[in-house]
């Protein structure tokens, strides 16, 4: 008889590219040996290019302005910026000194910085100077900050601006990153609303990160090398995009960075670069594989179309492989707590709608969310990971992280999910996401993908109506595709012709202009649900 620890699936053994090094020596290593003249990362949305030598200069001048001001290992430095290369410098010179660096999105307003500051108690930030403007009215609530790095501009006496440090003259040949213990040392502190209540502050280790590049660098995992080119338009401040362009720096492919997306930006980007490797969400993945604007230009030079952050369904997947000459878009399966990709599709399989396989050094199991028993193939359960890059827990939050993070390690994702015997993995939905119709659980995802495979649908999100009679009505909220025509009875067919009775969309079709997004480029689905109060 098969015993609990039988369905636990494994990834490969792990392969260590950094065995005895803290982060900063890491970043260190990678700057100064090869090619000074290098072009290692190019911040697009300026033009502007930057060298190994140029990065190598520029992380050691700051790290050395923030060593003259006291800073030292374990203090936490803050980053609330949109991306560009001095995000990526500031996050490099912050491990050269064993610092935590925490990021938050540049777009939050006073009480959600609040609460970043309240949580992580930053000694010293960097941001743009529009972020500064309300930073500013925050400070005397927050008395750790001694230091303000201002990105953009010179704003004045309480602060230094970014380009004044660059000006300094230092002596690079000398230079050494702090030597810290890689397993002890918080790398950074990133946030998530986990599976409830406010953002939590998630805590990783310098060995946590440093797995997490080990994944990347993985054959298993399309290995990121020399020859990529790789565009990031994920924010910087989440856990994909800060994975992703550090994972290209320390594998010594090119690191092209936007500051945000623009549909005509981004495909120029790809076009004139020549882009590799381009991480992506799921509306992203959409608007690739749906928009007519794509067709203007030449994407010839992708390779890897790396898809995170929500559910991808097959009709996604087969979009894209027909406009991009057959390239099979991978999905990877990850979350905040879990430190980035922890199941990902190898290249050059093929499993239309599966998120792939568990990386090297990982364990993964699907737990029965009622009885708590580890269930086989085939089985939906909770996922549940285990492994170097899970999270050390929540900051400041003990009761959270036991919740999350079970005796034995294993952190519990929130997600429904499951595996085939051929031990691919599948996500069905986030637990919280799953509606309730008449009893029955009907997870949006499955409707999402029967529905963007009709050519109408541009964009897609199904929400439960609250109904008194029968708990939740899925409704789909559909953003028209121009030019082509769709009605709500032929959406509402579509769905009919492929899924059960129970899972309709009871709730009938609400065409919109646009759907809300995070800054992540998830679906806001909070945003969704308000509209039915309102109606
Ligand atoms: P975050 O912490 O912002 O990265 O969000 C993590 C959540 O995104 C997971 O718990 C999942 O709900 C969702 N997610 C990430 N990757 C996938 C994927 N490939 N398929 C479905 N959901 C995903």
């Amino acid at each position: 008889m098969l015993s609990a620890s039988d369905y636990v699936i494994r990834g490969p053994k792990i392969e260590d590219k950094f065995v005895n090094k803290c982060l900063g020596e890491v970043f260190f290593e990678v700057l100064k040996t090869g090619n000074p003249d290098d072009v290692l990362l190019v911040d697009a949305s300026y033009g502007l290019d930057k060298s190994r030598a140029e990065l190598l200069s520029a992380t050691i001048k700051l790290a050395h302005y923030l060593k003259e001001k006291c800073v030292k290992t374990d203090d936490v430095v803050g980053i609330i910026s949109t991306n560009s290369w001095k995000f990526l410098a500031s996050v490099i010179s912050v491990a050269y000194l064993g610092c935590t660096v925490t990021v938050s999105n540049p777009n939050y307003l006073h009480d959600d910085l609040n609460h970043f500051l309240r949580t992580t108690d930053p000694k010293v930030l960097f941001v743009t100077s529009q972020v500064y403007k309300i930073v500013e009215e925050l400070l005397h609530n927050h008395r750790t900050v001694e230091l303000i790095i201002i990105y953009d501009s010179d704003t004045g006496s309480d602060t230094i601006w970014f380009e004044d440090i660059l000006r300094q003259h230092v002596e690079i040949s000398t230079f050494m990153p702090t030597r810290v213990d890689p397993e002890t040392t918080l790398s950074h502190i990133l946030f998530s609303s986990g599976t409830t209540g406010l953002p939590k502050g998630v805590m990783h280790t310098q060995n946590g990160f440093k797995h997490c590049l080990n994944v990347l660098s993985h054959p298993q995992n399309g290995a990121l090398n020399t020859n990529h080119r790789v565009l990031i338009v994920l924010p910087l401040f989440h856990i994909f995009g800060l994975i992703t362009a550090i994972g290209g720096i320390v594998n010594n492919a090119k690191v092209l960075l936007l500051e945000k997306f623009k549909p005509d930006t981004f495909l120029k980007v790809i076009q004139e670069y020549k882009a590799t490797y381009l991480p992506v969400v799921p509306t992203l993945l959409q608007f690739l594989s749906k928009h007519k604007i794509v067709d203007e230009y030449d994407l010839s030079s992708l390779r890897d179309i790396f898809c995170g952050g929500a559910p991808v369904g097959e009709g996604s997947e087969k979009l894209i492989a027909k406009r991009f000459n057959n390239l099979m878009p991978r999905q990877i399966f990850g979350t905040t707590e879990a430190g980035g990709g922890v199941i990902i599709m190898p290249p050059g399989h093929r499993k239309s709608g599966s998120v792939g396989k568990v990386v090297i050094g990982c364990e993964a199991k699907i737990l029965d969310p009622e009885s708590q028993m580890v269930l086989g193939p085939n089985k939906i359960g909770e996922i549940c990971i285990r492994g170097p890059n899970v999270m050390k827990g929540y900051l400041k939050n003990e009761e959270a992280t036991k919740r999350d993070l079970d005796q034995d390690g294993f952190l519990h994702t929130g997600d429904l999910g499951y595996y085939d015997k051929e031990m691919y993995f599948y996500v069905v939905d986030r637990i919280k996401e799953v509606m309730k119709y008449k009893g029955f659980q009907v997870a949006p995802a499955q409707l999402e993908n029967i529905l963007f495979q009709h050519p109408g649908v541009k964009e897609v999100s199904v929400v439960g109506k609250p109904d008194d009679r029968v708990g939740e009505l899925p409704t789909a909220f559909v953003v028209k595709q121009e030019g082509v025509s769709v009605t709500e009875n032929e959406l509402v067919q579509l769905v009919a012709q492929h899924l059960h009775a129970d899972k309709q969309l009871h709730g009938g079709v609400i065409f919109v202009e646009e759907i809300p997004k995070t800054q992540s480029g998830k679906v806001a689905r909070a945003e969704l649900r308000k509209r039915f109060q309102s109606s």
